[in-house]
Parts: C-alpha cells; structure tokens; sequence
C-alpha cells in the first residue's frame, strides 16, 4: 500500500500515535509521534512493514486483535474499537482506538491510534472527522494561503490540476470564495487555529460542499471537502413536501402559517379568510373517504382558480381552506373577494360522471394589522368568525369580533352540560297550562325545558335547544324530558284521574327519526300512558313536507292516537300545505298575531281568517302568548276559545303546576289580572 505525502504530512502532524496496518496486518504507515514513542520505548518492532499483529500479540491484547482481524477480514466494517491501554512500561496511559480503514473499494486497512490522555493538545484536533474523511477531496494551504498539496479528488471537483495549483495563493484562483462563508471560516481557522464545519454553495462549480478546515501544525490549513448536492436536493424535496399539501396540491397548514408570517414581516396590511366547508361530514360519512376526498381537491382547484396569485389559498387541514387577500384590511375592500369565493359554490362539483355534489362554506375573517399583529392570532381569530357564521345559519361570512370568544366558550360549555347527566346539569321542565276560556277549564298543558345552569344561570330553551341539535343531543334530551313528565303524569292518571292533554315540542330532526318514535312508543308502553294525553308540536319547515320519513311517522303518530299539533303557526314556510298535506289535529296560531290584535288590522284580518279555516278544516285550535284581556276578548269574539299565554298563567314547575291545576282546582280556575 502506497501512503501518499498528504496523508503522511496530515497524520504527522498529530499528538497521537498513530499506526496504519494494511490487508495483510502490515504496517503501512506511522506518524512521527509513532516512531518517537517507539524508540522511547524501545520498539523498533513497530517500524513500516513490521506485522502489527504480532506487535499487540506482545502486548497480549487479544480484544484488540479479535477487532483487528474481523475488520481486515471484512466481517465487520464499521467497528469502532476504544481500549484503554498502556507503554510498556506502564509510565503513560492511553486510549487505543481501532477504526477500519477503507484504502480501496476492495481493501480494508485499521487504523490504530494512541490517544495520548495526557497531552492537553489532544482534544484540539478532531481526529475522528479528519481520518473519516480521507476519501475526501483535500487541500492543504501554508499560512501565506499558498497551495501545498491538493489530492486527485480535489482536483476532480475543483477541475483544476495540481500543477495549476500548487504555490498559488488560494484567494487568486478562487476570487468568488471571497464572497462566500469560506472566507470567513478559513480565516478563523487561520488566525485563531480553530477547526471549522460548515456548509456552503460554491458558485462558479454551481455546487454545493461540505467542508472541514483544521489548522495545521505548520502555521497553515488543511481543508477537507466533498459535495453535498444529493443531499441538498433531497432537503429542498423535503422542503417542499413538508409545505405542501398531497391531496390538493396547495401549501398546508406549516406553509400557510410561513406565508402569513411573511405578509407581516412585509408589513402591508391583508385579509385572511378562514373557510370551512358545510356538511362536509355528511358527504364524506355518506358517500365515502375517497369522494370526500375529490371533492376536496376539486373546491381546492376552483377556489384557487377564482382568487389565485396575487393573492394566496392553502389547506390547513380537513375541509378548512385559508385564503389570503392582499392589501384588503378592512371589511368593504374585501367584499368584492367574497362574492368571488360565493360564485365558486354556485355550481355543483363533479366528481365522477355519475356523482356530483353542491356544497356551500361559511367564512370567518379577520385584517391584518387591525385585529392583530400575530400569524397564530389572526387564524384563530378568523377560525373564531368562521364558527360564528356556521352557527349564524344566515351569514355566509363574519368578520371577527372580540365578543366572539366568550359566545364560543359559552357554545362549549353547554355542549359539555349537554354530554354528561343532564339532571345534575341543571336541566328541568316547566308546565304551561292551556285553557278552554268559553268553559273555563284546563285542556291541557304544554311541557318548556328550562336549563339552570351553575355559571351561566338561565340559559334560553331557543339557545340551548340549537345547541343540542348542532351537537347531536336532542334525542338524549327528549327522552329525559318524556320520562321525566311520563312518571308525573302517570301518577296523576291513576291517583288524581286527571285527564288533559299534555304537549311536547319536538323538533324536525326528530320528527323524520324513526328511531325518536321507536324510543317514544317504548316509553309510552313502559310507562302506561294513554296515547290520547299526548300532544307533540311541529314547527313548519319547507322540508318536511318532501320527506318520506316524516309522513310516515307522522302517520304512525295518527293509528295510534298521538295529537299533531302545528306550533307557531302562521310564521313557518307553507301553512296551506302542511294543513292538507299532512296529518294534523291542531293549529297554535302564533303570538305575533295575537300581538297584533288591536295594533293592525291587516293582521287581525289573518288572525280571523286563521281561526275560520281551522273551523273548516275540522282542526283545533289554540292562540298562543295571549297577555291582555283586549287579546282575550277578540279571540272569544271570532271563536278562538282555547289560549296558552301570562293571562292564563306562567309556565309553572312541575310541583306548583300540580297544586294549581292537578290536586287541587281540577275546574281549573283563571286567574284574575
Ligand atoms: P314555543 O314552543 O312557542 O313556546 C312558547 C314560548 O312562549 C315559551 O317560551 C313560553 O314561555 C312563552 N310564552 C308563553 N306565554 C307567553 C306570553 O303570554 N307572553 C310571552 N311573552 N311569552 C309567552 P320559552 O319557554 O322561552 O320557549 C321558547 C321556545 O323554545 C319554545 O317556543 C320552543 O320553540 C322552544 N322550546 C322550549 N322548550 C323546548 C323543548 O323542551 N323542546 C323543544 N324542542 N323546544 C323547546
Ligand atoms: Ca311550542
Ligand atoms: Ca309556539
């Protein structure tokens, strides 16, 4: 094995002793520091071609050997071998370190090195790293900067010849380092001997290097390098797919948050629009994750056709979309964007030739600096606007508000109380009593929820109802609120034979849920109740009619004697054909008629016509929130006898309900105001 001069001149100038063993466990080379040690210690054993094999033999380190010989039989390549180790004449310690060689393709040689534990210079040189890399391209300088010595592989990268090269000052033949991170290193190594590591791109080579520059013993460098171009490659990949989003190919959500930290840093002021697709959900539960899927790419694809550079659209995750509109800080400069993003959503988007879907998104916004100077902030803060408009129901967007957090937090609260046990929540059912005024009796009694909760106190039933129905617990609700009057009113059946109607509200969702009806008539079978006692209200909304699973139940409701009743009445979508269309016993005719009364005649004319077609139609009716004996005097005048509302009484608790109208006065007497 042939040792050339750079390697012998780069082992020389260490501390350490250093031994090179070739194939054969020959000693190929040894470092000055070696060949001391070995004529202090009268070794001359140990000289170029000696067998090194035996030289630890002596030494009776069969470890070492062992290591030694599964290195150069190539059974172990990577091997790392430390010993703590001695001079013969045990006056110094050492740590022998025992690392494999690769001398060709084909051979193995070791390396073997006495780091001297003594010497304080040791820990100076990164030996390690300088022997790691000798199949690396190499230069060594003097301290004039001048070329002493360059390897073959530093000339092939660097295409210039050694003859070229040595004796010429390194900043002449590479003016352009100057400007680059070599400079700066090489210097320091230079003039404060200190080993440097760095990383930078070379231009005229077009490439980058890896490089280590150590101080050598001479005053001058020695420079180690290779090119890091594969590896460059693979980060900017990396780079990209970590900004990147698979499916829609837009940035996501850490290349969003890049953008917008950007914006700021840029300082002008901008939008950001926080999207979120509307029933989403549903089309991905219904239809399947690979629909869903298309269908994302697709809203992604026209969404950034429609707003597109300059301005910028990424994915932060799920069916949630961030666009972001430059120079728009406030709420009218953005409008315009709006119906942009409106217009994408006019048409369906096909995702196979045999399915496509409609879908619609709520926006939340918030401006930037306006709202806030912080990327995280402004997202939240839209994210905030954007929960608001999806429970708003009526707006498409909503630009932030501070006011927003507390609404939300209180939206979270309630739903927790809406998930655990909703008596110890605080939730409880009130009684409005209905009265038969032309015979002054009760007929009957409508169940309210009340919700008394321990921070926000009374919560409105409208609130907490939504919320209910948004969350998925309007059927736990219900059944607590039937079994709750059930066992009230199966007692006074038996003990008070008290004998009137009482009517629950109960909500669309429900009322096309034949699973709400199974539950039901289980109840009403566990309990024993009459089926004639039990009242449900519907309110009208314009689906209802078209749905199959209503009708049905509906008429479920009608075999076996359940009473239909149309709440609020006069207000809902299509009051004529909910009356012929459907199965419906009793019309409550809705308070802001009865309001009406004596205010506006118009209206009091369709408060009478109301009244007139219930009489044709063969259906009950009931007026609702009637407050004023003016509102009474009317509706006895055209007939409407039965009234819920404060003229009657106030919804009561289930207790006072009892004595008022239950124990006590079963004639049901009107109170006096
Ligand atoms: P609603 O079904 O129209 O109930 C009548 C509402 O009018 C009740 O309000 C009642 O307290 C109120 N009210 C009765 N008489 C008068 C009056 O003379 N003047 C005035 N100003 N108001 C009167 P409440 O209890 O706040 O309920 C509001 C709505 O919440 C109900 O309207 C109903 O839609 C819903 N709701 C309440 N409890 C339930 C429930 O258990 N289930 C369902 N699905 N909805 C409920
Ligand atoms: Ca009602
Ligand atoms: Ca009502």
């Amino acid at each position: 094995m042939n040792i050339h001069q750079g390697i012998q001149s780069i082992i020389d100038s260490f501390h350490d002793h250093i031994v090179i063993v070739d194939k054969h466990g020959m000693i190929a080379a040894v470092n000055k520091a070696w060949e001391k040690f070995g004529l202090e210690n009268g070794q001359s054993s140990s000289t170029i071609g000696a067998n090194y094999l035996a030289v630890l033999h002596n030494e009776q380190n069969s470890e070492a050997l062992q290591a030694m010989l599964r290195i150069l039989n190539k059974k172990s390549s990577y091997e790392e071998l430390s010993y703590p180790c001695h001079s013969p004449n045990e006056e110094r310690w050492f740590q022998m370190v025992i690392e494999p060689l690769h001398l060709s393709e084909k051979e193995n040689g070791v390396i073997v090195i006495h780091q001297n534990r003594t010497a304080e210079v040791q820990a100076e040189y990164k030996l390690k790293d300088m022997l790691e890399s000798m199949t690396d391209a190499f230069f060594s300088l003097d301290e004039h900067w001048k070329f002493i010595y360059i390897n073959e592989e530093a000339e092939r990268v660097l295409g210039k010849k050694r003859e070229e090269l040595q004796g010429r000052g390194l900043w002449a033949e590479f003016p352009e380092a100057v400007q680059e991170k070599f400079y700066e290193n090489y210097m320091l190594t230079m003039n404060e001997r200190v080993t440097t590591r760095f990383e930078e791109y070379h231009q005229p080579l077009n490439s980058w290097f890896e490089v280590v520059a150590y101080p050598s013993e001479y005053g001058g460098l020695s420079v180690f390098f290779h090119d890091i171009n594969k590896r460059k490659e693979a980060e900017q990949k990396m780079h990209f797919y970590a900004y990147q989003d698979d499916l829609t190919e837009l940035p996501n959500r850490r290349g969003v948050f890049k953008e917008i930290k950007q914006k700021i840093e840029n300082g002008s002021s901008f939008s950001l629009l926080f999207l979120d697709l509307n029933g989403f959900k549903q089309i991905n539960d219904t239809y399947g994750h690979d629909k869903g899927d298309e269908l994302l790419k697709k809203v992604g694809a026209r969404l950034q056709h429609s707003i597109g550079v300059p301005h910028f659209i990424g994915r932060l995750g799920g069916d949630e979309f961030l666009i972001l509109i430059n120079g728009c800080g406030q709420k009218e400069e953005v409008q315009p964007f709006i119906d942009q993003i409106s217009a994408c959503f006019d048409r369906p988007f096909g995702i196979d030739d045999h399915t496509s879907f409609t879908i619609s998104t709520s926006i939340g916004i918030s401006f930037y600096p306006y709202h806030s100077k912080e990327a995280s902030t402004l997202v939240s803060m839209a994210d905030t606007a954007m929960y608001e408009a999806k429970h708003s129901r009526k707006q498409e967007y909503i630009v932030y508000h501070p006011d927003m957090h507390e609404k939300i937090e209180r939206r979270l609260h309630i739903e927790q109380g809406l998930a655990g046990d909703l008596r110890e929540a605080g939730i409880s059912f009130v009684l409005q009593p209905q009265m038969d005024m032309k015979e002054q009796i009760i007929i009957g009694a409508e169940v309210l929820s009340r919700w008394h909760h321990p921070v926000y106190g009374f919560i409105p039933p409208n609130e907490f109802i939504a919320i209910a129905e948004e969350s998925g617990y309007m059927l736990k609700l219900a059944s607590y609120m039937f079994c709750e009057i059930f066992i009230e009113m199966k007692k006074w059946i038996v003990r008070d034979r008290f004998n009137i109607r009482i009517s629950f509200n109960v909500t669309s969702d429900l009322i096309a849920s034949e699973s709400f009806f199974d539950d039901l008539f289980d109840l009403i079978e566990r309990f024993g109740i009459p089926t004639k006692y039990i009242e449900l209200e519907i309110t009208e909304e314009a689906e209802m009619t078209a749905s199959r699973a209503v009708m049905q139940n509906l008429l479920r409701c009608r075999k076996q004697g359940i009473i239909i009743s149309i709440d609020d009445f006069g207000t809902g979508y299509s009051t004529f054909a909910y009356l012929t269309d459907f199965p419906v016993d009793k019309m409550k005719i809705d308070k802001y008629f009865i309001d009406q009364i004596g205010a506006n005649e118009r209206t009091e004319a369709i408060l009478k016509s109301m009244i007139q077609l219930s009489a044709n139609l063969d259906c009950e009716v009931i007026a609702e929130g009637v407050e004023t004996k003016e509102q009474l005097h009317f509706l006895i005048e055209h007939s409407c006898h039965a009234i819920q509302g404060y003229y009657v009484d106030r919804p009561l608790s289930i207790q006072v309900f009892e004595e008022k109208y239950v124990r006590g006065e079963q004639d049901g007497t009107v109170n006096s105001n």
